[in-house]
């Protein structure tokens, strides 16, 4: 059922706590932690406590939730310091969707370039 932890789901396991991440920011509705190979000096990936394959499904099935996770961006980006950075959902393995749990990717501390690859 939508939403509900899915025993197989990776992020479910790291909002569970039966596996490692090093979280940065939580809220009752998300957690934030970063990623395990970053790809810039700061990649945090803020994510829903509840499963939602990704964020096509959070914006339909949980517009309310999809808000707070963007909120966390920003938070995320202020304990940061970062005045630039990019808040990245990819949606779908076409997009390079890897884990099949909503997360956005905040991503800064260096010079981004524009279109991504
Ligand atoms: P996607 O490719 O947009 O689905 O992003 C998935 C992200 O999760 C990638 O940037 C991975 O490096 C990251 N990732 C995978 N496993 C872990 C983990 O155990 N801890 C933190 N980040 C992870």
């Amino acid at each position: 059922m939508a939403g509900e932890p899915q025993d197989d789901c990776l992020f479910c396991k790291i909002v569970a706590g039966s596996i490692p991440a090093t979280i940065v920011r939580e809220t009752e509705t998300t957690v934030a932690f970063r990623d395990i190979n970053p790809q810039a000096p700061t990649h945090i990936l803020v994510i829903p406590k509840a499963h939602y394959e990704n964020a096509a499904a959070l914006a339909a099935g949980a517009p309310e939730l999809a808000a707070d996770v963007l909120r966390e961006t920003r938070a995320v980006a202020e304990e940061e310091k970062l005045e630039s950075y990019r808040t990245v959902f990819n949606t779908g393995s076409g997009a390079g969707q890897t884990v099949w749990h909503a997360h956005a990717h905040v991503l800064g501390g260096r010079g981004l370039e524009w279109p991504p690859g």
